[in-house]
This record gives structure tokens, C-alpha cells and sequence, in this order.
């Protein structure tokens, strides 16, 4: 069954399915999105692809075009950064093993994320984390749901203010590769690399814009600039950056479960004016 869409595309190039950290399986996530309106999603997995193929034959089914995405995790000047990966070949040899080598930098990193939270006394943590991951590598939504589920903390929310976000005994850094690294695999698959959410990272404007300068120099050509949950001064703020470093714009929900009404599928808040969209660089172009 195809569902009739609006003529307007409606774009979301940021979610997340059960092959990392999101709630919803791929045909799921399909799913919604289709209900939502959404004619054109990118499936973002972090550090995977493996929900591709599935999110593409569902798609196929339910007339939605899916992008290929990826949103990798590297480091720049000590903070964890997430690039976003659109459009890229999904064959790629090289992007594959890269994407293998970031795998096994998530179990190095769960490991020692299990290690360095020892002091807490969860019985088997990684071992239920992985389970919570359904068998996959875990990340940190993972291990705060087995301290929730430990009653370490009341909430996923207070797991990472006090054990697993920046800074806290549980954010282990040392695994990822470098900025300029990631964006390369991304060029190399002749995708288009897209800073992800850049006010997620709680830095200062200035050193904002030092990255978003490093990035670009790096290769990197897109910004998210419409993202959930974000006050318009940010938008106004990442929409000034995107002009300054002549980078395209991206959009994208960062959705990963159903329930919270401010980060829903195709639920993108308009993309201030004067802006060059990055799906009109597709190898597709949506909407030109
Ligand atoms: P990881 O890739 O394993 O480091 O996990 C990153 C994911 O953790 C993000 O995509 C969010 O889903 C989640 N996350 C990061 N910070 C927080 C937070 N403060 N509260 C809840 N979830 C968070
Ligand atoms: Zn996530
Ligand atoms: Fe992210
Ligand atoms: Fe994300």
C-alpha cells in the first residue's frame, strides 16, 4: 500500500532505529514516518548501517525515498562530536571496514564505560546493556537504562547528568577517531558529511565557530541547522554559522523514541531563509 503524500517534501534526515540506540525497528520507524507525512528520511544509526537494508525495502513498500545515513562519532579538541554521513555509497569497501573499525571501537569503549562504573556494584552490567541493546554493542542509553532498571538512578536523564555525559566517570573519549578522519570516509563514499546538532555540544560561540571552520577545512559540507528541540536563538545562531562557512543546510528530528512530543519524525521546524538546503545535492536532488 502506498500512503498519498503531500506534493511538499517533507524531510527529515536524522533518526534512529534499534541497530543503535533508537526504540523503534526499522519497518517500524518506516512506519511512523510514513504516517508522519515524511516523503523523504535519512534512517542515522550511530557508528552503523546495518538497519539500511530493511528501512529500504520497507520504504520501497510504503512509497517514502530513503537516504543512505550513518552519524559517526569522533573527536575534535577533546569534545565527542557527531558527523552525520548522507547519501554515500553503502558498498563502499572502505567505508564499510571503517564503519567495522568504529564497531569494535564501541565494544572497546563499553567495555571500559562497564569498567569505570564498576564502583556502583550492577551485577553484569555490560552484560545487560548489551542485552538492552538487544545483543548488540551498547551505548550509553543502554547502560542508563540498566542503571534505571538498578535503581542507581530514578531516571536515563539523571544516569547521564551524573555517570555517562561529558566530563562524568562514564564518557570514555580515548575510542574515536579524529574529526578529519570521519569526514574523509564520508568523501571518500562520495557522501556528503554533515556537522551534526552543533549546539548539543555546549561549547562557546567562539569555539563553535573554530569548529565549524575545522570541519569545513576538513572537507565537511553540511550543518544541521533545523533541530528538535532547539530555541530559535540557536537556529538563528547555526542558520549565521552555515552563511559564514558557506556550508549547506541539513534538517533532522534526531528522533529515537515515540513519547516525547518536542522530537517527533518530520517534526522540523522551517529553515530560516537565505540558506542552500544540502538535499538539493543529493546524487538525487529533492526539490529542485
Ligand atoms: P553514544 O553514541 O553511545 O555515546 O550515545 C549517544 C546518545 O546518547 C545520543 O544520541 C542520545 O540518544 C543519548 N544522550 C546523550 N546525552 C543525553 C542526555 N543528557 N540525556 C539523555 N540521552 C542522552
Ligand atoms: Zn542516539
Ligand atoms: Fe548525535
Ligand atoms: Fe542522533
Amino acid at each position: 500500500m502506498t500512503i498519498p503524500q503531500d506534493p511538499k517534501p517533507c524531510i527529515d534526515l536524522h533518526c534512529h532505529t534499534t541497530a543503535s540506540d533508537g526504540a523503534l525497528d526499522p519497518e517500524q520507524l518506516v512506519a511512523r514516518a510514513a504516517e508522519r507525512g515524511v516523503s523523504h528520511l535519512a534512517i542515522t544509526d550511530h557508528d552503523t548501517i546495518d538497519g539500511l537494508a530493511r528501512a529500504r525495502a520497507a520504504s520501497a513498500v510504503l512509497g517514502l525515498e530513503l537516504i543512505n545515513g550513518v552519524e559517526l562519532s569522533c573527536v575534535w579538541r577533546s569534545h565527542t562530536i557527531h558527523v552525520v554521513g548522507l547519501d554515500f555509497d553503502h558498498a563502499n569497501g572502505d567505508f564499510l571496514e571503517a564503519l567495522a573499525r568504529q564497531n569494535d571501537n564501541r565494544w572497546q569503549r563499553a567495555r571500559l564505560i562497564a569498567d569505570k562504573l564498576h564502583k556502583l556494584k550492577v551485577d553484569n552490567l555490560l552484560e545487560r546493556a548489551t542485552a538492552m541493546a538487544g545483543g548488540d554493542v551498547p551505548g550509553r542509553p543502554h547502560f542508563a537504562q540498566v542503571l534505571v532498571e538498578a535503581e542507581v538512578v530514578p531516571k536515563v536523564a539523571h544516569a547521564f547528568k551524573r555517570l555517562l555525559g561529558a566530563g562524568k566517570p562514564g564518557d570514555v573519549k580515548a575510542c574515536w577517531p579524529e574529526l578529519d578522519e570521519v569526514v574523509q570516509w564520508i568523501n571518500a563514499a562520495g557522501g556528503i558529511a554533515v556537522l551534526a546538532h552543533p549546539r548539543k555540544y555546549r561549547m562557546t560561540a567562539t569555539r563553535l565557530r573554530d569548529l565549524t571552520a575545522d570541519f569545513r577545512r576538513a572537507g565537511g559540507r553540511a550543518i544541521e541547522v533545523s533541530v528538535s528541540g532547539q530555541s530559535s536563538g540557536d537556529l538563528g545562531f547555526v542558520a549565521e554559522l552555515a552563511r559564514r562557512e558557506q556550508l549547506l543546510a541539513s534538517q533532522g528530528s534526531d528522533f529515537h523514541f515515540p513519547g516525547a512530543p518536542w522530537c517527533e519524525l518530520g517534526k522540523i521546524v522551517k529553515m530560516p531563509e537565505g540558506l542552500e538546503p544540502v538535499w538539493h545535492h543529493f546524487r538525487q536532488p529533492v526539490g529542485v
